[in-house]
């Protein structure tokens, strides 16, 4: 098959969180399987491998010829396209200290309409043309106009007119809404303005979902969710879909490996722990603190509410009433930040939080902790619940989203258990999880153990989602334009 794969973000080139994981990823491992993948995301900065492709497209918007050009890093079997032009050359992704990008409705558009036009005038790594057949994987809110100008723009003029469109959904939470005025700018003709609005507002990700010919949301959980009650207003436009909405949970990437990490200082896998306890150390030594072989709890994660930081700065005093250490890394609301700084004045031997974005302490942190905590309110999929459980650490999780679908609660009488999944969410449950965590590992070695083996040897390998995308991408193919 041929594959545009499309995203906002796509680690290595850039990153905030999940998404630019799963970008990073799944071409990877959908090329591993024979299909030839274009992933397109927007070049925010120079990426000093990139190869200017000469390509060059012109995109009508806002009243403007805009002229976007193709790079390319060829690797992994992918060809990953960076688009350039200057409106994504910014301090952030999405915004500054100041909010979000008052013009985030034309930067998407137009990465949104390069992708369409990377699928006509790039060629794949192989340097052949892509088919006729192409599927996009478009994602979230920032690409969900793509298919509407496939069916706006290109079909009626008899270009990419049997191309198909996912939509992945991986966040509900943020749906790109802006006002009704901005349609102006679009370049759609005013009849298409029905599938965009929703209560009078312009929203591109409910114009992605009734578009699509699929939607693919990031755990078999969230899917359900996102039609009931955590859809974000979108419950009914979803439930109108379900037929063609299933989900997909996440897989993780090679460089998430205890074995071969290169972030870490020294390497372990399940059966040769050794490793484990000598990056506790180091890690105790790079971050000031005693170093000593005593319990330690953990969090990585955006800060914001749906990550439930809140539990944690509740459960804070009495956690470390405990001969404990508890290393946080962060960024994003002041609050926490503050709360950050707080506990490591106040229990300096034991508190840590480290406040930026750190992606070689993120790797650090997994392998040296015991505890992982994971309260989120909301959670698509998650991905750091999945890392912990390849690194031996055992992730306490609120029962969301793909949280409950990836972890298999410590219950009586269950020798599968890889973690403890609490609710409701509330301080006194997330309490007694973290206790019982505590308490299997102070008391319990052999508990642990088998519970740290159970997490270890879990297959959370791209590979077996990738073979349930490739089966959703065959199903819109299979079916007439
Ligand atoms: P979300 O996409 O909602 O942020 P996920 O759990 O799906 O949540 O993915 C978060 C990703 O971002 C993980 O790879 C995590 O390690 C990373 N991450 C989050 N905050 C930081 C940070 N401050 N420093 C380094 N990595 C971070």
């Amino acid at each position: 098959m041929d594959i545009v794969w499309v995203a906002s973000e796509m680690a290595p080139f850039s990153k905030t969180g999940g998404l630019a994981d799963v970008a990073g990823a799944l071409p990877k491992a959908l090329a591993g399987r024979g299909h030839r993948v274009l992933a397109v995301s927007p070049m925010y900065k120079d990426v000093p491998e990139a190869v200017d492709t000469g390509i060059k497209v012109i995109v009508h918007l806002f009243g403007h010829d805009h002229l976007v050009r193709y790079f390319a890093v060829d690797r992994d079997g992918v060809r990953w396209v960076l688009v350039a032009h200057s409106s994504f050359r910014r301090e952030g992704i999405y915004g500054d200290s100041k909010g979000a990008y008052g013009d985030n409705l034309f930067r998407y558009a137009l990465l949104s309409r390069a992708a369409l036009e990377a699928a006509r005038f790039v060629p794949g790594l192989d340097g052949q043309w892509l088919g006729d057949d192409v599927v996009f994987h478009a994602n979230d809110w920032h690409t969900g106009l793509l298919p509407v100008y496939l069916h706006a723009l290109y079909r009626p003029a008899g270009v990419l007119r049997r191309a198909r469109v996912v939509l992945g959904l991986h966040n509900l939470g943020h749906q790109g809404t802006t006002h009704a005025e901005e349609f102006g700018g679009l370049d759609l003709a005013g009849r298409w303005w029905g599938h965009l609005d929703f209560h009078g507002y312009l929203n591109p990700l409910k114009a992605g979902v009734v578009t699509s010919d699929a939607l693919v949301a990031v755990s078999p959980t969230y899917a359900k969710q996102i039609m009931h009650d955590q859809g974000f207003g979108l419950e009914s436009v979803l439930r109108a879909r379900r037929t063609d909405l299933i989900g997909i949970p996440n897989g993780i990437g090679p460089e998430w490996d205890p074995a071969n990490d290169t972030h870490l200082p020294a390497h372990f896998d399940v059966d040769h722990l050794e490793g484990k306890k000598a990056c506790k150390a180091a890690l105790q030594r790079e971050l000031g603190l005693p170093v000593r072989d005593v319990p330690m709890f953990s969090m990585i994660s955006r800060l914001d509410y749906q990550k439930g930081v809140d539990l944690v700065q509740s459960i804070t005093p009495w956690l470390l009433s405990n001969d404990v250490q508890l290393v946080m890394l962060g960024s994003g609301s002041k609050e926490y930040e503050a709360f950050f700084r707080r506990a490591e004045q106040r229990w300096p031997r034991q508190a840590r939080g480290w406040v930026g974005f750190n992606e070689a302490l993120a790797h650090r942190i997994e392998a040296a902790a015991d505890v992982f905590l994971m309260p989120s309110r909301f959670e698509p999929c998650g991905l750091n619940q999945l890392y912990s459980m390849r690194y031996g650490t055992l992730p306490v999780v609120h029962g969301t989203g793909g949280l409950v679908d990836t972890v298999t609660n410590a219950s009586p009488g269950r020798d599968d258990a890889t973690g403890w999944v609490f609710r409701p969410h509330e301080v006194d449950a997330f309490q007694q999880a973290v206790g019982w965590a505590l308490l299997t590992l102070t008391r319990y070695p052999a508990a642990w153990a088998k519970m740290q083996r159970n997490a270890m040897l879990r297959d959370s390998s791209w590979d077996r989602s990738a073979a349930l995308y490739e089966a959703v991408y065959g199903n819109v193919l299979a079916r007439p334009v």
